[in-house]
């Protein structure tokens, strides 16, 4: 599983103490925060690392992550490479760490540093049995809000009409005086003009009507994992709706999985059930059968006087798991059935065969009879 080294994305060791994890944390958050740094990559190393410091910075997140390769542990879905346990919504845990760090830096407000972060987007996949068995790509198609080209999600029709805020002078914040039961109270507020942004837009961008931010029908490829089942969720960082700001956080795509049911084998867990019929006779008489797996049919031999209801055991020809190495199994019982139209002669003969075999050759029936008080 290619899962992100999130020590390697911190530059620590796997036995790295508490305190020089915040410490490599805070170097690298200072490096890259996209307000300092302005390279292309920033934003996205900056990201990974809070990513990375949210899990390792939790003990049981941490705990989680390396024994199971995910910060949600063994329940929680993680489906490898594009995936990723990190769940967003939880926030970064790092916020309060790059709060402290930045108000030392030119005094910046803690609302220009808040992201803001894209919504998440949920859909539904269907999928075919042996796809979810073992695995597949598919492509979805997704409706949702991306950052205007035409203006860079500023929402002005030009450079000249994205113009400082005059009501907080570009800080997006205002001090607000109100008066309550206790007098009159100062809070300190976004700023209602902007929104906080600290900048206006004088003429909007006539492709998204100043919103900075275009619906569009985007197609997704996505890796389905071998061992997925139904109800499961995919989740897909960074692929849910954008934000108008360039330092904001995409929300993450959510796909949940439906699996069509086979048209014979019944999936429970990891291991596979299936009932095959055979004429009486070969349980009888012993034979061959022919059973269905999931790479086609194979045959299983039948001892002769095999049991009605025997079950066999192909060890590691069930789903292959999620989340570790191996496969659960496939579980066959056999089934005999009797013929439904027999000619007189088959009768007859079938009466011989009652004749000779004595009743006490049937251990169940007698067993059962000795019970019944027979
Ligand atoms: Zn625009
Ligand atoms: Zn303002």
């Amino acid at each position: 599983m290619a899962n992100k080294d999130y020590y390697e994305t911190l530059g620590v060791n796997k036995s790295a103490s508490d305190d020089e994890i915040k410490s490599a944390y805070r170097q690298l958050a200072k490096k890259y925060h996209p307000d300092l740094n302005k390279t292309p990559e920033a934003a996205e190393k900056f990201k990974e690392i809070n990513e990375a410091y949210s899990v390792l910075s939790d003990k049981q997140k941490r705990a989680n992550y390396d024994q199971f390769g995910s910060a949600d542990g063994p329940q929680g879905f993680n489906g490898g490479q594009g995936f990723s346990g990190f769940d967003s919504s939880e926030g970064f845990g790092g916020f309060e760490d790059i709060f402290n760090i930045f108000s030392n830096f030119g005094g910046r407000s803690r609302s220009s540093q808040a992201r803001e972060e894209g919504d998440d987007i949920n859909i539904n996949l269907v999928i075919s049995f042996t796809d979810a068995a073992f695995g597949c790509e598919k492509e979805v198609t997704v409706t949702r809000k991306e950052r205007c080209e035409s203006c860079k999600g500023t929402g002005a029709k030009t450079n000249s009409d994205y113009v400082t805020c005059s009501e907080c002078n570009g800080t997006g914040r205002v001090t607000y005086t109100q008066q309550t039961l206790f007098g009159m109270t100062r809070t300190v507020g976004t700023c209602r003009n902007c929104g906080g942004k600290g900048k206006v837009v004088k003429n909007k961008c006539p492709d998204c009507r100043g919103t900075g931010l275009k619906t569009v029908t985007a197609k997704i490829k996505v890796k389905i994992p071998a061992g997925i089942d139904n109800d499961q969720t995919l989740r897909i960082e960074g692929q849910g709706n954008q934000t108008a700001s360039i330092n904001g956080v995409p929300g993450d795509l959510r796909i949940s999985i439906s699996v069509q049911p086979h048209s014979l084998l019944v999936r429970k867990g990891y291991d596979l059930y299936v009932d095959v019929y055979a004429p009486i006779t070969t349980l009888m008489l012993g034979g061959k059968i022919e059973i269905p797996t999931l790479k086609g049919k194979q045959t299983i031999d039948i001892a002769p006087l095999t049991q009605s209801n025997t079950k066999y055991t192909l060890k590691g020809k069930g789903i292959k798991y999620l989340k570790s190495l191996g496969s659960g199994d496939l579980i066959v019982t056999l089934k005999g059935e009797m013929p439904k139209d027999i000619d007189k002669n088959t009768i007859k003969l079938m009466k011989e065969l009652q004749n000779s075999i004595s009743e006490k050759s049937y251990p169940k029936t007698n067993n059962y009879k000795k019970k019944l008080g027979d």
